[in-house]
């Protein structure tokens, strides 16, 4: 435990009882995904050797299995991944991605004309972004954990109060804790919002995002491709060797009937969308549809709580940010963390946790409407709509300064950016 905790010293009876009946934390993390332990190795290293970090996930065993699932890492959250001691063990699964093409066509026209075009790195030799599997980054960050001292449990967390400078919590089947600072990264459906009574603003879009693992015959050489159907966006996005993710959305009804098709209907349909530009294709995966949506809390703290990942911010893929505004979020709250602790502060205390708020809210939801906006403006069969935002495309085509910017803002690089996803120690 680091400085003087505050935690377990409550008088018995109720949540006062757990704090002081329960050993003590300085962190609870609650979830393992890729939010949740990115942030306890950020901890790690904020708060040094003597901290008491705990991570908890019912899913444990599970971690790091291979689910077909993979996401473009910007380059400022590669950065961070480098600080922590992952990138290396993943940077053999992970493919740079050089360049990016948007098309906006209807599904079945033959040639897509291309409206913009992105290439070029955020730094001499720094790709903007990287395509990684899922399964890599959350084995190498689950094995760097373990190696840090993280205190792991397969438990999933069943209620807390915060009670005079502590958290207690309760877990499994009757454990008990007490922490200075409890953090939710607990995805979409955050149990922890819900007990912490934080509003959370949502909406569906009927659609769903089918995704998988397809092999070609020739090399794809480093370029993803967003062609926006009437359906939604169909995104091919690269993989090492001649392998690319595919992010396929469709209206959730259209993705159920694909998904149930036979193989070879399957493959036509495939076929339709991805093209013959690299040969033939073979999908290589299991495809499977996720739910899309959008959802934003309506506070990213509570009472020494923290929000963190989709348990503070859901928003569709069409631009690959999900995860990366996440480990923006991990960047953020550990470094106002790790200031308050290095200088005797209560890093729970309401000020601290206020300014991790205020770094990433508004940069939270402009990403959120952002991509609300792109996704309602590309998926719709209005040709009109069609013509107008294709002068728009073309417009930001040829502004190469204007280019450059969205470049870096998806690289996670503009604004006030955290020492992390600077390529910084904290
Ligand atoms: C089709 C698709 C493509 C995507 N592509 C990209 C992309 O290219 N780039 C990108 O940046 N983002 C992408 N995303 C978004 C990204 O996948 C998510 O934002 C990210 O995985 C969320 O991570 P998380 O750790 O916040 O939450 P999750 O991955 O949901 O993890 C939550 C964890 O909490 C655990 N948990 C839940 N309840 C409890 C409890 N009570 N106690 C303890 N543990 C609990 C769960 O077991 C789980 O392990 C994509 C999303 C979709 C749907």
């Amino acid at each position: 435990m680091i400085g003087t905790g505050t935690t377990g010293a409550a008088a018995s009876g109720g949540i006062e009882g757990v704090l002081s009946a329960a050993p003590g934390a300085d962190v609870a993390i609650v979830g393992g995904g890729l939010a949740g332990l990115s942030l306890a190795l950020a901890l790690r290293q904020g708060l040094g050797p003597d901290a008491d970090i705990v991570l908890f996930d019912p899913g444990l065993d599970r971690l790091g299995a291979d689910d077909g699932r993979c996401s473009a890492i910007a380059a400022g959250a590669r950065r961070m991944l480098c600080v922590l001691g992952v990138w290396d063990t993943v940077a053999a699964a992970a493919q740079p991605i050089c360049s990016m093409i948007v098309t906006d066509s209807r599904t079945r026209d033959v040639a897509r004309p291309v409206f913009l075009t992105f290439d070029g790195d955020v730094e001499p030799g720094e790709a903007f972004a990287h395509m990684v599997p899922n399964a890599a980054l959350q084995a190498a960050l689950l094995d760097a954990a373990r190696a840090a001292g993280i205190d792991l449990r397969g438990a999933a967390v069943e209620a807390f109060d915060a009670a005079r400078g502590g958290v207690g919590l309760s877990f499994g089947a009757g454990g008990r804790l007490s922490t200075r600072l409890l953090v939710a990264c607990d995805g979409a459906r955050s149990r922890l919002r819900t007990m912490a009574g934080i509003a959370n603003v949502s909406w569906g879009y009927g659609q769903s995002g089918i995704t998988f693992t397809v092999e070609h015959e020739r090399p794809h050489e480093g370029r993803a491709e967003e062609h926006f159907l009437p359906a939604g966006p169909f995104a091919t996005l690269p993989l090492p060797g001649n392998r690319c993710s595919i992010v396929w959305t469709e209206r959730t009804a259209d993705a159920e009937r694909l998904l149930a098709l036979p193989a070879a209907a399957f493959q036509e349909e495939l076929e339709q969308r991805f093209g013959h530009k690299l040969g033939w294709v073979k999908v290589v995966s299991k495809p499977r549809a996720y739910p899309l949506g959008f959802a934003m809390a309506r506070s990213f703290i509570g009472d020494r709580l923290a929000l963190v990942g989709d348990a503070a911010h859901l928003i569709h893929p069409i631009a690959g940010q999900g995860l990366n505004m996440g480990l923006r979020d991990v960047a953020a709250l550990a470094e106002v963390v790790t200031d308050a602790a290095r200088v005797g502060l209560d890093f729970a205390a309401p000020s601290v946790l206020e300014r991790y708020q205020r770094w990433r809210r508004f940069d939270t939801l402009a990403m959120g409407v952002a991509t609300d906006g792109l996704n309602r403006l590309f998926s719709n069969r209005s040709d009109v709509l069609r013509a107008v935002r294709d002068v728009g495309l073309g417009l930001v085509d040829r502004m190469p300064r204007l280019k450059g910017l969205f470049i870096r803002d998806a690289a996670g690089l503009t604004g006030e950016v955290p020492k992390l996803l600077r390529g910084e120690m904290l």
